[in-house]
């Protein structure tokens, strides 16, 4: 437990730090979560570590149940149950997240870190006018008196792409559109302006147009605001157009790891490849089928000794149902990072 009479970063009024830090902003290390079930238990994060810097964008990407949501809920510290175990560490502005009490906690959501979920309509109140949410958490996070923060929730909405903001304001979510009520609830997250927002599929479900604008808001809020952003997504094209880096999940691990341009270009994983292939963001041919990876996500609660993608994988071979590649360094350059034992290049396009 960290000892906090000699005081917290999170203890000033100002979450700014610009300068002040001598490590990336999050460092997150061997993170792993279980979920205990009823046989057993299911790691659905297994080791997993990188780092974000301020105003960068971290893409995560992988298919349905590799482990994102799980990994978004473990850095907001937002498990309560018994049955969630999470390990490893998780340093904010260097203090490790894992090790916080929840009144500390309550001090850092929202204006250190900030979530938004994929479905606004799980997040939003159905009962509370929306203008309401976002000046609440200003009135409780910012100390702000209720005149102050109805103004700055007003100037939040407006920053959102929500022109007519005053109209807005007295609507409760279900008279909004789903674009809309997902920038309403982008203007919660920021309204505190946190220095890290993860955004766990927020254009999921919305039409291409609408996707577009709210990436496009995103984008604008890291470089007016120097926020890092976790942008989620099962579609790496919207990871390609939006993120600095690319984290790719399978089975709660991540299996390649690097510049978004390097990733794209040149992925070393099979499973990346396919995924690649099954982007509707990248591949928007309306006369053809997207495609799909063939087989199942892997079984968490039975994975295979070897490599987790081996059950599926076209280049699969011996060691890879023996022995589990872990990340490795691609060479010379070391920022792009695979865990395979035949990547791509290293056999050419036959097995592509
Ligand atoms: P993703 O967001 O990539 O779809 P999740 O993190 O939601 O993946 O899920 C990862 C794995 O953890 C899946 O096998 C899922 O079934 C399991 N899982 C997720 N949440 C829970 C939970 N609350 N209890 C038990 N298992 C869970
Ligand atoms: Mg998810």
């Amino acid at each position: 437990m960290n000892d906090h009479t000699r005081g917290s970063v999170f203890d000033s009024d100002s979450a700014s730090l610009s300068g002040t830090l001598d490590e990336p902003l999050l460092r997150v290390e061997n993170l792993t979560t279980t979920y205990d079930l009823d046989k057993g238990y299911i790691k659905a994060l297994d080791n997993v570590s990188f780092t974000l810097e301020e105003g960068k964008v971290l893409g995560i990407v992988g298919e349905s149940g590799s482990g994102k949501t799980t990994l978004c809920r473990s850095i907001m510290r937002l498990f309560s149950t018994a049955h969630v175990h999470t390990g490893g560490s998780i340093n904010l502005a260097g203090e490790n997240l894992l090790e916080l009490t929840e009144p500390m906690l309550r001090r850092v959501w929202g204006r250190w870190v900030s979530i938004v979920f994929q479905d606004p309509m799980t997040s939003l109140s159905p009962l509370m006018r929306i203008g309401n949410q976002v000046s609440e958490g200003l009135r409780i996070r910012m100390s702000l008196s209720r005149r102050e923060a109805k103004q700055r929730a007003m100037s939040i909405l407006k920053s959102v792409g929500i022109k007519s903001a005053k109209e807005y304001f007295p609507r409760y979510p279900h008279q909004l559109s789903g674009g809309l009520r997902q920038r309403v609830a982008i203007a919660i997250g920021v309204a505190c302006e946190p220095k890290l927002l993860i955004a766990d599929e927020p254009t999921t479900g919305l039409d291409v147009t609408i996707q577009a604008q709210i990436l496009k808001l995103l984008d604008k809020l890291r470089y007016d605001h120097k926020m890092a952003i976790i942008l989620v997504t099962h579609d790496v094209g919207v990871a390609a157009t939006a993120a600095d880096d690319i984290a790719v999940m399978y089975a709660g691990r991540i299996v390649e790891y690097g510049p978004a341009g390097t990733v794209i270009r040149n992925p070393l994983m099979r499973y990346t490849r396919a995924l690649l292939d099954t982007s509707p963001h990248l591949y928007h041919d309306p006369h053809s089928r997207l495609k799909t990876i063939p087989g199942h996500a892997p079984d968490l609660s039975n994975l295979p000794a070897g490599c987790p993608f081996s059950t599926r994988c076209v280049a699969v071979g011996e060691r890879c149902h023996n022995e589990r590649p872990e990340l490795i360094g691609a060479g010379d350059d070391d920022t792009h990072r695979y865990a395979c034992w035949h990547p791509v290049d290293k056999v050419g396009s036959k097995t592509s």
